[in-house]
């Protein structure tokens, strides 16, 4: 037997099988590749579902992660840490949004701002059954809260019941919003482009009236960009293509480039009026370490022009996969925006995605029909070209 078999066969002995996993041990990564403990190189486009952006082996991430464990890893929120104090300027700045809570990922982010959202409709007239409009398809994690406003039946069935008061809309329909709106609604919470529901984004005049409902009823948006955030769409937070701004953001995956952080940010309306001290908490939330991640981060995708690098290698790879759409009848449809695109067939693809692990292409899925690609941010038209090569053979 493998070594590599060996490591798996002891890994499903031993961890809970909450994951179909793929037949490969990782080891290391080096720029846009990653290479199994044999030794063997893969073109990484899944980038860890949309984490690590600038790529693997990143020495002057590394560096700076380093220098912090040297340094100090955790003190408490009880007590301010530099770190924490940078990250937060610098998230702030690239979203606009003007205060931040950390989380330690992406569910516990849209845990808060639930909370948030709560507690802002609270303040304002007393009572405690607000309702909160999600979207059908819709992905925001696995803890309670973030599972009560996925818009995926399978996910919460046997986890019943889920929090309350939650309704579910038709995504980019506004009829469907407006007709679950009343009075006892207290915020509409949604991605900005829906990514585990199969890469949907969220159309301009959609977002727009969703945002001129909230202004008109004091009602509280919530823009998911966990997965659409931080430069995958060519600008740091999708909704900036738009100018929708949202009263509350949640962001995380490549906010840290792998160190595990997350945050939801708000504006200062709803932080003057909604989670107060003794509210909301966490241990690890934005500890010196996480504070560090994301300070280089931010440098590195202004020093590196990330977000130009997404919008011009983005546009590449759309044509590309607009060729092989037009080139095939099993493809239904290509969507997507920047770094963030699908490719919707008419049959599963799974076969498809271990064809290119076998011949060196990480891909992912998102839903059993649909191939998501999601590669770091800092690829070029050369890897797009080697990743359509595989690609083509695999087809
Ligand atoms: C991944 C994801 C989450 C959950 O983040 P975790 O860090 O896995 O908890 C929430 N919302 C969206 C849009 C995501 O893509």
């Amino acid at each position: 037997m493998s070594q590599m078999q060996e490591y798996i066969n002891e890994a499903e002995s031993a961890l809970l099988h909450t994951y179909n996993r793929y037949q490969v041990v990782f080891d290391h990564g080096e720029g846009v590749h990653l290479y199994d403990i044999e030794g063997k190189s893969y073109l990484d486009f899944v980038s860890g579902i949309g984490v690590f952006a600038l790529g693997y082996g990143n020495k002057a991430y590394n560096d700076a992660v380093k220098a912090q464990v040297d340094k100090i890893l955790h003190t408490s929120n009880y007590y301010y840490n530099v770190p924490a104090i940078e990250a937060a300027k610098v998230v702030k700045k690239a979203s606009g949004m003007d205060r931040v809570f950390f989380t330690n990922s992406g569910a516990e982010a849209v845990e808060g701002a639930l909370k948030a959202a709560r507690k802002y409709a609270y303040l304002k007239d007393g009572n405690t059954d607000h309702e909160i409009i999600a979207m059908e398809h819709s992905f925001h994690g696995r803890t309670f809260g973030a599972l009560s406003v996925t818009g995926k039946k399978a996910y919460r069935e046997a986890f019943e019941p889920m929090i309350g008061n939650i309704r579910f809309a038709d995504y980019n329909d506004i009829d469907s919003v407006k007709a679950l709106i009343n009075d006892k609604t207290c915020a509409i919470l949604m991605e900005t482009v829906q990514g585990e529901g199969g890469i949907y984004p969220g159309q301009e005049a959609f977002l727009k009236a969703v945002r001129a409902i909230c202004d008109e009823k004091d009602i509280l948006l919530i823009l998911d960009e966990i997965q659409c955030g931080m430069g995958r769409t060519g600008e740091y937070y999708a909704w900036q293509r738009f100018g929708v701004k949202p009263d509350i953001m949640t962001t995380a995956k490549a906010l840290g480039c792998g160190v595990p952080v997350g945050a939801f940010l708000m504006t200062e309306k709803v932080a003057q009026h909604s989670l107060a001290a003794g509210d909301h908490g966490t241990t690890y939330g934005g500890n010196p370490l996480a504070g560090a991640a994301i300070v280089e981060v931010f440098k590195q995708f202004e020093e590196k022009k990330v977000l130009e690098n997404v919008r011009r290698v983005g546009a590449y790879l759309y044509e590309k996969l607009d060729e092989i759409a037009a080139s095939r009848t099993d493809i239904v449809e290509h969507r997507g925006v920047g770094l963030m695109q699908g490719l919707e067939f008419d049959h599963p693809v799974a076969e498809i995605i271990n064809k290119a692990l076998d011949k060196g292409l990480v891909l992912i899925n998102a839903g059993t029909n649909i191939i998501r690609f999601l590669p770091p941010l800092v690829i070029t038209e050369a890897d797009v070209d080697a990743m359509l090569q595989i690609l083509k053979e695999c087809l």
